[in-house]
């Protein structure tokens, strides 16, 4: 998930490998190495910034002109040096650096270990590095690919063997390679960031391509084993635009981002046969988990309102009364919790001062406590006796956006498997997860919403109030679109359960005024359609997030965009992104800075 670079030419590897990986670091990581070509292959690794890897490699004399280098965001083993990439195989002759999951790493691990390969690290990427060594007959592409052909998951991948010292074989799928094209030099990175500074013409590596890249060009086939042609192009980014891989912010590359990392998440996580999740991280057996009497969620800002869609889910899947408390709020209101509550701290950072907090607070009353964090290593992850990471790769832009998704994606995860073993059927467990594998097409087709939604934006910016209205799933997901446009656009904002309104809140409607209100086919559409009605009489401009296909409810709006239906409670997975999208297009219309809103830090670290 995080980054690679790949050098080969006449010039000395190494210090084009480290200023590229200086270059990707704004992609987040926790560790860094470095392998070349030296005669035999030289490796070095370090963890933490690349700087201690620079350091390490200041008195080494490494001249060779062909090497790989890698940034680590772990996800399959702690953050050590054993963990760091590049990794071995067992004859010290081949070498791989890779971003992504291998997700059938176990199988192919206990199949590698009968074979008599030994692993040094905790990773899914050794593994795969044993596998191509399986198949190594001489020609390194083939034996990529034909182990490729072995591997669930999904994986950036460059690799070397010193039986054939002039090249690199990298493959893609699903994490980006870019392939940069010089004068007799050619560069492999995760985005062009690295290769900017030699040359601008590039090939994107596809999914399911495979390159092999030598002194005399580059060759790519796909996993077929066929030889396809590929455009060159001329990139005219700068480094800035680069990282953004052309977005023009990074929250509107993580808003992209999402189809991507919701597979990451539940990837190896789900069972369609037994209709049901596991995440062994739980670290509790079927007797505990069925033990489990109340469930607290602990979270602050987004990751709160990401909590309360896990309410319903814990709710109405595991029958288990569960609560959202504002970690800020929980330590200081004698919380009551026994040995029979399960508390969930969920944080982007992991480092949530708040949560964190919290935490210690509700371990000191015995209560199992588990992490749901995207940050590897975070101090909530090492703090909790378990839980689960969300994958989400890293988040740069202040306003969180993929990190939202992903943890109601795992507290999904985790209310089916609470579910099934309580009073979810096999059918219902199974239709879950087919739902949750269409998840990722669905929010494709609301990010293909994007132009339409910036029209609306630009229609709706000049107003100064707005109120988001949803009920029973959808209200989260209210309170999350208010809160995106409230963090970045500085709009003033509010969000309420739509039956609520005449109990106060419709004093404040008015033509000035603007509702945007998610009214989906669900079993409360009736309710919400009449707390609409009423809207509509005191006049206030109604913009109505919609189901596809129901024309009817044109009438009551003065815009309508439609989603793709999905079960009720996977909805929030797909209805959260184009709220996303509105609030990051009213900011840019109004000139704010997106990614770095005024007066907010990315991780809270103070309470
Ligand atoms: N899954 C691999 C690991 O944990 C790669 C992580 C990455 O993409 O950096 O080592």
């Amino acid at each position: 998930m995080c980054g690679i670079v790949g050098y080969l030419g006449k010039k000395p590897a190494l210090p084009i490998l480290i200023q590229g990986l200086r270059r990707l670091e704004y992609r987040g990581y926790d560790s860094a190495g470095v392998a070349v070509m030296n005669g035999e292959i030289v490796r070095m690794r370090a963890v933490g910034k690349i700087d201690s890897l620079a350091d390490k490699l200041k008195d080494t004399k490494i001249e060779g002109t062909v090497g790989i280098a890698h940034t680590r965001w772990a996800t399959h083993g702690g953050v050590t040096e054993e963990n760091a990439h590049p990794h071995f195989a067992c004859d010290g002759k081949l070498v791989i650096a890779h971003n992504g999951i291998i997700e059938n790493y176990r199988e192919l691990k206990e199949k590698l270990t009968s074979l008599g390969h030994t692993f040094k690290s905790e990773t899914d990427t050794e593994v795969l590095a044993h596998l191509i060594e399986v198949n190594y007959k001489g020609d390194l592409r083939l034996a990529v690919e034909t182990a490729l052909a072995q591997v669930r998951g999904t994986y950036g991948l460059v690799a070397m063997h010193a039986n054939e010292p002039n090249k690199i074989v990298a493959a893609r799928l699903g994490s980006p390679l870019v392939i940069g094209i010089g004068e007799g030099e050619y560069f492999i990175a995760s985005d062009a960031t690295p290769m900017l500074a030699y040359t601008k013409k590039v090939t994107f590596l596809e999914d399911g391509e495979i390159a092999e890249i030598g002194l005399e060009g580059v060759r790519t086939f796909n996993l077929r084993d066929e030889l396809i042609s590929k455009k060159v192009e001329e990139i005219e980014w700068n480094d800035e635009q680069a990282q953004k891989q052309g977005y023009d912010h990074f929250m509107l590359k993580e808003i992209h981002d999402q189809p991507t990392v919701f597979e990451d998440a539940i990837r190896g996580r789900v069972d369609l046969e037994e209709g049901t999740a596991h995440l062994g991280g739980l670290n509790m057996t079927d007797d505990q988990m069925r033990s489990i009497e109340r469930i607290v969620l602990i979270a602050c800002g987004t990751a709160s309102y990401a909590a309360m869609v896990g309410k319903y889910a814990f709710e109405r899947l595991a029958g288990i009364p569960t609560e959202v408390d504002v970690a800020s709020e929980f330590r200081y209101r004698d919380p009551i919790i026994t040995d029979k509550t399960l508390v969930f701290a969920i944080s982007q950072s992991g480092e949530t001062a708040d949560t964190l907090a919290a935490v210690r607070e509700a371990k000191r009353k015995g209560a199992y406590v588990r992490g749901i964090v995207n940050v590897v290593g975070s101090t909530i992850a090492r703090e909790t006796d378990g839980g689960t990471y969300i994958h989400a790769g890293p988040e740069l832009a202040v306003a969180s956006t993929k990190a939202f998704t992903n943890m109601v994606a795992i507290m999904i995860l985790y209310a089916i498997q609470f579910g099934r073993l309580k009073r979810v059927t096999l059918a219902t467990g199974q239709r879950l997860i087919k739902a949750l594998l269409e998840i990722p097409e669905k929010m494709n087709q609301v990010l293909k919403l994007n132009d339409q939604i910036k029209v609306l934006a630009e229609k709706y910016s000049g107003y100064k109030d707005f109120l988001f209205l949803g009920r029973g799933i959808n209200f989260p997901v209210a309170l999350e679109g208010s809160h995106k446009l409230k963090e970045i656009s500085y709009i003033h904002s509010e969000a309420y359960p739509a039956g609520e309104m005449k109990h106060g809140v419709n004093a404040l409607l008015s033509p000035e005024f603007p509702i945007f209100a998610i009214l989906v086919k669900d079993q409360l559409y009736e309710k919400m359609r009449s707390n609409i009605e009423e809207v509509k009489a005191r006049k206030s401009p109604i913009i109505l997030l919609a189901t596809i296909g129901d024309e009817a409810v044109k009438e009551l709006a003065e815009d309508v965009i439609y989603v793709p239906d999905t079960m009720e409670l996977l909805e929030p997975l797909v209805n959260t992104l184009l709220l996303q999208l509105f609030a990051y297009h009213m900011a840019v219309i109004l000139g704010k800075d997106v990614d770095r809103p005024r007066n907010l830090a990315k991780s809270v670290t103070v309470e």
